[in-house]
């Protein structure tokens, strides 16, 4: 595993963050809790932002955008039950730090972003973590992988949409489960579903607040 040591200026803003809003809520998987002991989240963030990295809330990532609250990230990511065996399917790159948390979690990460200008970034991050079981597309996620026959063992939404995609139900694998902020523009309840016998069996999680998914099978422009 790679160790990502010249952060250790956050070590106790990380560590805090750890046992108090993860560990403090509900976030139990401890592989969960190991990868995100140790990325260095102030990474993905804007440089004034820095010193709020760790913090219990979003931050405006630029274009409209937002790198999600940490507890979400946990959530998501917790709901996804990896083991370190699947290849996962991510629509809505952003920073790339739920990317990079997944990349660690699994074999292969997907990952979508509609801004050109955000995906560079997190591409650009990711490579000086050394990440690199991780293939970047821009374009509309909601449509899916562009390589139509793929199959994913998990799917992640990081925006939210009025239901599930078609695309992204058709490539979700048997058994497989999908991860989404699932309701209206405002407010959204956080989905797992699970596929079987070609069915999406939904359950909820949680209510939410995403930024919108913005695309064919998402909501129409802003
Ligand atoms: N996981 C990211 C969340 C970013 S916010 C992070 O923590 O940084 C959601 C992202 O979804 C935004 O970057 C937005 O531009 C992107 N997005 C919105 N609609 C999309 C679409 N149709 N396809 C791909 N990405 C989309």
């Amino acid at each position: 595993m790679v160790s990502f040591q010249e952060s250790d200026r956050f070590a106790e803003q990380r560590r805090q963050m750890i046992e108090q809003d993860l560990k403090g809520r509900d976030i139990t998987d401890p592989r969960v809790l190991e990868v995100m002991g140790r990325l260095p989240r102030e990474w993905f963030v804007k440089p004034e932002y820095a010193a709020q990295a760790y913090a219990d809330y979003p931050l405006a990532i630029g274009l409209g955008q937002t790198i999600s609250q940490p507890y979400i990230v946990a959530l998501m990511t917790q709901c996804l039950r990896l083991k370190g065996d699947e290849t996962v399917l991510e629509i809505g790159t952003g920073s790339g730090y739920q990317t990079a948390v997944l990349a660690l979690l699994c074999k292969k990460v997907y990952t979508i972003e509609r801004f050109s200008e955000l995906s560079a970034r997190a591409q650009a991050v990711l490579a000086r973590l050394g990440i690199e079981n991780v293939e970047f597309f821009v374009g509309d996620g909601s449509a899916g992988w562009p390589e139509e026959k793929m199959r994913f063992e998990r799917i992640l939404l990081t925006a939210a949409i009025p239901s599930v995609p078609k695309p992204l139900e058709k490539q979700l694998a048997e058994g497989g489960l999908l991860v989404a902020p699932v309701g209206e523009s405002w407010t959204q309840t956080l989905t797992v579903y699970r596929k079987e016998n070609g069915i999406l069996h939904p359950a909820s999680v949680c209510g939410c607040r995403f930024v919108k998914l913005i695309g064919q099978y998402g909501f129409s422009e802003p």
